[in-house]
């Protein structure tokens, strides 16, 4: 069940036999010469949606713009800051706590919005801690390359070359998705160079086309899709076990 297109009352029946929920959130950045500005929110987005059609589970809205400083020195890049994605977390978690929902799953699609969503957490926690109650509800973060098996998948798919930004694996997943969409280059060098990320200029000189580590010329529409059958089945088996957590008032 897809929460933007349920209408509230469905969302209060749905409350009435799961207290649990998926939020997609990623960023939209820079993804190389080949890569989708979308790339990181669409990835969970359509692994989320591909669970949903195999479970009863529902699916908030996708949160879509998070912490890319880094990429803004390339067109289309739209990032918050730490401290205002870590705000608008937090009301987002407190919207859906306020309707009942106990148990919140971030499936996330982008390594820099890691450090802001558990600082998040700790934001949202420290209410209830410093009041000396229980919060009655708990958060969960998941990045799709890390639920059971994909990580492996992706390691048999791309054992050279993957790297860690506009990487083959999730240009795979958007190539699935999107195929209509894909867009064909000569990659020069193949395998894009690897260091630090600091400021916005400072990527841009160190990684000319915004590439870090990877090879995306490996990605294919098929790669992708086998990618998505196996998260989103570990999706449903991760929030199954997330919703049976006990969580005392
Ligand atoms: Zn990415």
């Amino acid at each position: 069940m897809l929460l933007h297109l349920s209408t509230w009352a469905e969302v209060g029946q749905f409350l009435e036999r799961s207290r649990a929920i998926v939020v997609p959130i990623g960023s939209n950045e820079q993804h190389g010469p080949t890569g989708l500005l979308g790339t990181d929110w669409l990835c969970p987005q359509i692994i989320a949606y591909e669970a949903e059609k195999t479970a009863d589970i529902l699916v908030a809205p996708t949160f879509n713009i998070g912490m890319a400083q880094h990429h803004l020195g390339f067109p289309g890049t739209i990032s918050l800051r730490p401290s205002t994605f870590i705000a608008a977390i937090g009301d987002w978690t407190r919207s859906l706590v306020a309707h009942g929902f106990e148990k919140i799953l971030f499936l996330n699609g982008h390594g820099g919005n890691v450090a802001s969503i558990e600082a998040a957490f700790s934001e949202i926690y420290a209410e209830a801690s410093f009041a000396k109650r229980r919060a009655g509800f708990a958060l969960k973060l998941c990045n799709w390359w890390d639920l059971d098996g994909v990580g492996e998948l992706a390691n048999q798919q791309f054992p050279t070359g993957h790297g860690i930004h506009a990487t083959p694996s999730e240009i795979a997943i958007t190539q699935w998705a999107f195929p209509d969409a894909i867009k064909p280059a000569d990659y020069t060098p193949q395998i894009a160079p690897s260091g630090p990320i600091r400021d916005a200029l400072d990527f841009r000189a160190r990684y000319p086309d915004g590439r870090m580590g990877s090879d995306p010329g490996q990605a294919s529409p098929e790669k992708g899709g086998e990618l998505v059958k196996l998260a989103a089945q570990s999706l449903v088996l991760q929030l199954d076990a997330f919703s049976r957590e006990s969580v005392p008032n």
